[in-house]
């Protein structure tokens, strides 16, 4: 049976580019640009609770990696290298090659490389955390506290089609093979906006990524700027794959579906066109979906500008009772 070591060589241990120590020695190191700040963040994806038990585990590595992308794309930061703690309940030669295989595919991608972790043996489910670090220049992270008065609110690709996906699996909708096939995609390769961010630096005013919901991680960034919004909902890019759910679920999906991986971000109005520019260039489409506002609170107006009643609540790991 193959060592702990072993599976360390085979699975994850990569050449690191030029100037990186990676794998094998008990840090990894990298440089940092002078003027620059780390930008660093981690998240943890329990069996069960963040992905179903039987997924495609190539899928599984790539979202691992892409979830926390999404988190340095949200910050403008440049992905510099990420490390990768795992608990595994069995040891599966098979699903960690799948797993290694989507995991590094992605990294390669955005010039992450893999040049660290932990492995260990889980008595139970699987465990996976990953930690990436990305860098940014001093004074032009996208923060959430940044939103003012007066901004544009923009949101990047589609909504909405993750929850369905997500829904059809969990058993909540009634099997719909077409729906799935049109869906699927979005919930397990997930691709996170980094160009975007990256484009988006000195231009938009506040940004965060649409993991929990639209209104959920909106609320974040109103909250951390003091400041309130208005959302049209007729504007919102709802995935075309959802064209033929009813109002409720459809309203459920792009407002409060969660697994989203776009941004979220605010930016001048007088930066319309810079905004399109830094989509352009980043290969996605952007969508003005609403304004920030003085007055707290957040508003939801449907196509005749009355209030959306009813509005869908975020994923909250923690609901109050
Ligand atoms: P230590 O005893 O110092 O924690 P380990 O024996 O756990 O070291 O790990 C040996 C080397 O392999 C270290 O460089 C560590 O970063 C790396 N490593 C262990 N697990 C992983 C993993 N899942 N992915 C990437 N690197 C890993
Ligand atoms: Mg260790």
């Amino acid at each position: 049976m193959a060592s702990e070591f072993d599976l360390i060589a085979r699975y994850f241990t990569r050449a690191a580019p030029a100037g990186l120590l990676g794998v094998g020695d008990d840090c990894a190191l990298f440089p940092v640009p002078p003027g620059e700040q780390v930008a660093t963040s981690t998240d943890l994806l329990l069996e069960g609770r963040h992905f179903f038990p039987d997924v495609d585990p190539q899928a599984l590595g790539h979202k691992a990696l892409a979830v926390n992308l999404s988190d340095l794309a949200a910050m403008g930061a440049r992905p510099i290298g990420c490390v990768l703690g795992l608990a595994l309940p069995r040891l599966d030669e098979p699903w960690l090659a799948a797993f290694a295989a989507g995991f590094h595919a992605l990294a390669a991608a955005h010039g992450c490389p893999l040049i660290g972790g932990d492995t260990t043996r889980s008595a139970h489910d699987l465990a996976i955390s990953v930690t990436v670090f990305g860098a940014v220049p001093a004074g032009l992270a996208l923060r959430r506290d940044g939103a003012q008065a007066g901004d544009d609110i923009w949101v990047s690709g589609e909504l909405g089609a993750a929850d369905v996906a997500y829904r059809l699996l969990d058993g909540q909708y009634p099997a719909d093979a077409a729906l799935l096939a049109a869906t699927r995609g979005a919930l397990e390769w997930p691709e996170p906006q980094v160009a975007l961010g990256l484009a988006l630096r000195g231009i938009a005013h506040a940004a965060i990524d649409i993991s929990d919901g639209l209104l959920q991680d909106l609320g974040h960034i109103l909250a951390a700027s003091r400041v309130g919004a208005t959302l049209h909902y007729a504007e919102l890019p709802a995935a075309a794959a959802l064209a033929a759910l009813e109002d409720a679920p459809l309203r459920r999906a792009v407002l409060g579906g969660g697994d989203v991986y776009q941004l979220c971000f605010t930016a001048p109005a007088s930066r319309r066109e810079a905004v399109l520019a830094a989509a352009a260039e980043a290969g996605v489409r952007v969508t003005r979906v609403g304004q920030i506002q003085a007055q707290h609170g957040l508003s939801v107006l449907d196509g005749q500008g009355q209030p959306l009643g009813d509005l869908p609540a975020g994923f909250d790991h923690f609901p109050a009772a």
